[in-house]
C-alpha cells in the first residue's frame, strides 16, 4: 500500500516529551509529522497533569491566605466558591496553553495528524482518527505515547463517583466526603484542593511515609499542616474493597502488614480518588510490529541517547521510566529529536528535581539524606529552619526549611531538599549548584538578595560551613 503521508520525523504523541521532540526536529530541518489521538495537543500534562492541577492549587491556596489573613486583621470572610466559574478558570488557563502549542506546530509547519496509532512496520505506522485510516511511512520515530493512572482492579470504575486523577480534575463536585487512596505527589496535591473547596479528606497510603521517596524530615512540615487542617492520614493501610451503594462508597480498609487490624474502620465516602501510580502505554501500540522490545510492565528501554532496540526509533517521557515528570520528558525530548538530526549528544543532566506543589511545597533534587545513609556515603548536611527566615516570618510561613547535602570529601553539593512555600521555585538553586559542581563556600559567597526564601539557600550553606552557628 502506498503511504498517505511520508516524512523524515514521526512523533507519536503530543505530550510535552513528543511536541517538543516534533518542535526540536523541525527547527532542526526535519520535515516532522506528529501523531496525536486528542484533539488539543499537550498530552496528561497540560491537558489532565501539571497545568490543571497548579491552577486549581491556586485557587485553594487564595482560599487558605485570605483565612490566614484573619490573623493580620484583614478578614475577607468565609469564601464563596462558584465551582462553574473555577472550572471554567482552570479551562481558560489550559486552553491558553493547548492554543499556543497548535499555533507553535503551524508556525514550524509540524504537520499534526489526529487518531490513535499503531505501528506496522519498523517504518509504517497506521492511524485511526475520526476522518479515517491514515498510513505514515517514516525515516525516524520518536515514541512519546506517554502513561495513564493505574486503576485498581478491585474498584468499581464504571461507578463515576470512583475518580482517577483526571477525573478528580474535572470538578464535577465537591464531595462532602472524601477518600485518597495513595499519599503520593498526585493524591497530596488533590487533597489539598478538595480540602481548600470544603471537602473533609481522608487520605491512606500503604507505605510507612506519604511521598516515599522524599526524606521524612521534608514530609513533616506537610504532615503536621494537614492533620491541623483536618485531614485524617493513615499511613501502612490499604483501601481493600469499594461497595457501590446509593448512599455513598462503602470502603474498607486492611493493614499493610497481614494480620494486623486496620487503624480505620470500614465507612461510606462520598467520592473516591485513586491515585496508586501511572503505568505506561508502551504496550499498546503495536511496538512488537516495528521490533521495538517493550518490558513486562509496558516501559520501552533506552541507551542514553534515548535510541530503543531499533536504532531509528527512539523513545522519550513517561514510558521509558521514572521518575514520570515533564521536564524529564521534554528534555529527553530534545535530546532524540536532536540526535536523530545527526548530533552526537548523550544524557548528560545529573539530576532531576521533584516537586510537591502541596501546602507547603516540598522539593528535592540529588541525593536524598535517606539514599546516603542507605548508600553509606560520607555526607554532610547543612540546614536552615525557616523560623530564622525575616521573610518566612513576614508571611506567617515558617514551618519551613531548607537543607543540603555535601559531599564530606570534596564539599561538593550533592543534594538538596526545601520544605516550605514556593520551594518549587527555589530547589532550581540547587540543582543548578550540583549540575556545575559547586563547593559550599560557592553557594554561601554568593550574595543572595534579602529578604527573600532563596537566603535560606546559602543560609543552609553557611551552617555546614560552620559560618552560622547560632541560628537563634
Ligand atoms: P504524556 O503527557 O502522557 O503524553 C502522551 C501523549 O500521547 C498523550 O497526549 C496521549 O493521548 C498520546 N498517545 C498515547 N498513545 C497514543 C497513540 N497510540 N496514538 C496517538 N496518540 C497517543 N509532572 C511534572 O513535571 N510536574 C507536575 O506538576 C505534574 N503534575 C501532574 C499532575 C497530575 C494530576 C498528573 C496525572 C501528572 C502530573 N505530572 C507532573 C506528570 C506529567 O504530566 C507527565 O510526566 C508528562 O505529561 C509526561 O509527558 P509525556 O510526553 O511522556 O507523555
Amino acid at each position: 500500500r502506498t503511504p498517505d503521508v511520508e516524512c523524515r520525523m514521526l512523533v507519536l504523541g503530543a505530550g510535552p516529551g513528543g511536541y517538543t521532540a516534533a518542535f526540536r526536529a523541525a527547527d532542526l530541518g526535519l520535515d516532522t509529522v506528529l501523531v496525536e489521538r486528542y484533539a488539543a495537543l499537550g498530552g496528561v500534562c497540560l491537558n489532565v497533569g501539571c497545568i490543571p492541577s497548579k491552577a486549581l492549587l491556586h485557587a485553594a491556596a487564595v482560599i487558605d491566605e485570605a483565612a490566614h489573613a484573619k490573623d493580620y486583621g484583614i478578614d475577607f470572610g468565609a469564601p464563596k466558591i462558584a465551582l462553574d466559574a473555577l472550572r471554567s478558570y482552570k479551562e481558560k488557563v489550559v486552553g491558553q496553553l493547548t492554543k499556543g502549542l497548535a499555533g507553535m506546530a503551524k508556525q514550524r509547519k509540524v504537520r499534526v495528524v489526529e487518531g490513535e496509532g499503531r505501528f506496522l512496520s519498523p517504518n509504517e505506522l497506521e492511524v485511526q482518527g475520526a476522518g479515517g485510516t491514515t498510513l505514515i511511512r517514516f525515516e525516524h520515530c520518536i515514541i512519546a505515547a506517554g502513561s495513564q493512572p493505574v486503576k485498581l482492579p478491585a474498584f468499581p470504575w464504571d461507578d463515576p463517583r470512583v475518580m482517577d486523577s483526571t477525573d478528580a480534575l474535572e470538578l464535577a463536585e465537591v464531595p462532602k466526603k472524601l477518600l485518597v487512596v495513595g499519599g503520593g505527589i498526585i493524591g497530596l496535591e488533590m487533597a489539598t484542593v478538595y480540602r481548600a473547596l470544603g471537602s473533609e479528606v481522608t487520605v491512606v497510603e500503604f507505605m510507612d511515609q506519604l511521598m516515599p521517596g522524599a526524606d521524612p524530615d521534608l514530609i513533616k512540615p506537610l504532615a503536621d499542616r494537614l492533620k491541623k487542617q483536618g485531614v485524617a492520614v493513615y499511613l501502612r493501610t490499604k483501601a481493600a474493597k469499594v461497595d457501590a451503594q446509593k448512599k455513598g462508597l462503602m470502603v474498607s480498609f486492611e493493614n499493610a502488614e497481614e494480620g494486623k487490624p486496620a487503624a480505620i474502620e470500614a465507612q461510606l465516602f462520598d467520592r473516591v480518588l485513586v491515585a496508586v501510580g501511572r503505568a505506561p502505554n508502551g504496550a499498546k501500540i503495536d511496538a512488537d510490529k516495528a521490533g521495538v522490545q517493550v518490558s513486562d510492565r509496558g516501559f520501552i528501554p533506552v541507551d542514553r541517547q534515548m535510541r530503543t532496540n531499533v536504532p531509528h526509533i527512539f523513545a522519550i517521557g513517561d514510558l521509558v521510566g521514572q521518575p514520570m515528570l515533564a521536564h524529564k520528558a521534554t528534555h529527553e525530548g530534545k535530546l532524540a529529536a536532536e540526535v536523530a538530526a545527526g548530533e552526537k549528544k548523550e544524557w548528560v543532566a545529573r539530576v532531576i528535581p521533584s516537586v510537591a506543589y502541596t501546602d507547603p511545597e516540598i522539593a528535592w533534587v540529588g541525593v536524598t539524606e535517606t539514599e546516603a545513609k542507605a548508600k553509606g556515603l560520607k555526607v554532610g548536611v547543612g540546614k536552615f529552619p525557616w523560623a530564622a527566615s525575616g521573610r518566612a516570618i513576614g508571611i506567617g510561613r515558617t514551618e519551613g526549611f531548607t537543607k543540603l547535602v555535601f559531599d564530606e570529601a570534596t564539599h561538593r553539593v550533592i543534594g538538596g531538599g526545601i520544605v516550605g512555600v514556593h520551594a518549587g521555585d527555589l530547589i532550581a538553586e540547587v540543582g543548578l549548584a550540583i549540575e556545575m559542581g559547586c563547593e559550599v563556600a560557592d553557594i554561601g559567597h554568593t550574595i543572595h538578595p534579602h529578604p527573600t526564601l532563596s537566603e535560606s539557600i546559602a543560609m543552609a550553606a553557611e551552617v555546614f560551613d560552620g559560618t552560622i552557628t547560632d541560628l537563634y
